[in-house]
């Protein structure tokens, strides 16, 4: 027994969305919570904050969200990338951005959208001198995390090269930073080792005369964890503002609704190879998201969903686009709301859950999910600039 009514997911779509994804499933991304998370991090801080609003601000949207963590205290910007950073400014936003993986060939196109690079090596120093203007750069010391970074040796020859480049007036070295290996532990024998190389290398820098605005360390494990000595001028926080961490609010919800439900005996292999089985006589329903919208194959066989008001488990593989609900003996109607994450507190599996059920952590299920998830902004508090256009209030 097949319903199907195409009419049952109309009613996701928001106004002026056309697309079929857009009726199929969307991301909900409470700017309420954002604002909130922004707020309570400065403050635990106690120091100024950059919003690191990275691959679309781990899949929420950069643009409204790089505007909502402004307008709640946040005053500078950071992004891996020169096109992200240019996506802000092509927006209007003026707030300072970093990019800190910066391409030599966009380095004019980023020195002409005033955005701030990170250099740390003499080749990145040399290439973005030649850029017209006069470069805002924050010159990074790798302390131990061993990713990224001027190593140890090199720092003195980096930061007198820059300050000869700065005395010449061809660049200026606004910061200096570097990137902890151990953010939540502020005791760890490498967080020590961390704070004490970078104590050294901002020593050296201003004995070789730079005079930057900021010096910042500290991510939202760093700040969490009330680490004061890591938190500097600035700190950079990503995870933190999309709730990710004690005591933050999650701001993204992933929904959808029921396609198809069918009644199936027990016994009946579900999906392919019938990796799922069932185990008595029920319902299946047919929910239109998989892994190219960052459902991750890895938690076939764990996950679950909240569906009609009640949890039910996935039975048989994630597919690509869709996965099936295993409701049991009382059906959902087609059309059934499903919440597929959430904060958790209608009953939804949370980021965390699902990090779980795939063994990796939420920052990569958040920014797994597919580009094809229409995102919907909703929670403008009071004072908080809203998105432009296309968005819509709760
Ligand atoms: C992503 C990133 C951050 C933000 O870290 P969170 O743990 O998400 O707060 C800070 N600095 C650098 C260099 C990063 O790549």
């Amino acid at each position: 027994m097949i319903e199907t009514d195409p009419s049952a997911t109309a009613a996701l779509a928001p106004p002026g969305t056309t697309s079929m994804a857009g009726e199929l499933a969307e991301a909900v991304v409470d700017h309420g919570a954002i604002a909130a998370n922004v707020r309570t991090l400065r403050a635990t801080a106690g120091t100024r904050l950059m919003a690191v609003v990275k691959a679309d601000a781990f899949g929420h949207g950069a643009v409204p969200v790089a505007r909502t963590c402004l307008s709640a205290g946040a005053s500078w910007l950071g992004v891996t990338r020169v096109g992200e950073a240019l996506e802000l400014r092509r927006a209007g936003i003026t707030a300072p951005v970093l990019a800190w993986l910066f391409e030599p060939s966009r380095a004019e196109e980023a020195v002409t959208a005033d955005v701030d690079l990170s250099v740390s090596s003499p080749g990145d120093l040399a290439a973005v001198a030649r850029a017209t203007g006069r470069p805002r750069l924050h010159l990074k010391l790798d302390t131990g995390l061993h990713r990224s970074g001027c190593p140890g040796e090199d720092w003195a020859g980096l930061v007198s090269a820059a300050a000869a480049l700065e005395s010449a007036g061809r660049v200026r070295v606004v910061g200096l930073w570097s990137h902890l290996s151990h953010g939540g532990e502020p005791d760890a024998v490498a967080t020590h080792r961390q704070l004490l190389m970078f104590r050294v290398g901002v020593d050296l820098a201003r004995a070789a005369g730079l005079r930057p605005e900021v010096v910042h360390l500290a991510n939202t494990a760093a700040v969490q964890a009330n680490s004061r000595p890591t938190a500097y001028d600035l700190v950079r926080v990503g995870a933190g503002i999309y709730g990710i961490g004690d005591g933050l609010s999650p701001a993204l919800t992933l929904r959808t609704r029921v396609v198809q439900v069918r009644r199936v005996a027990t016994g009946r292999g579900v999906g392919y190879d019938h990796v799922g089985r069932t185990t008595r006589d029920t319902h299946l329903a047919l929910v239109p998201l998989g892994y190219a919208d960052g459902l991750p194959r890895a938690a076939t066989g764990r996950a679950s969903v909240w569906v009609g008001g009640r949890r039910a488990s996935l039975i048989g593989r994630v597919c690509m686009d869709q996965v099936v609900v295993d409701v049991g003996p009382e059906p959902v109607p087609v059309g059934a709301e499903v919440l597929v994450l959430g904060a958790g507190d209608r009953g939804e599996p949370t980021a965390r859950d699902w990090a779980r059920w795939a063994g990796t952590n939420e920052h990569e299920i958040y920014t797994g999910i597919g580009a094809r998830v229409e995102r919907r902004h909703v929670g403008f508090a009071a004072g908080i600039q809203r998105p432009r256009v296309g968005m819509e209030e709760r």
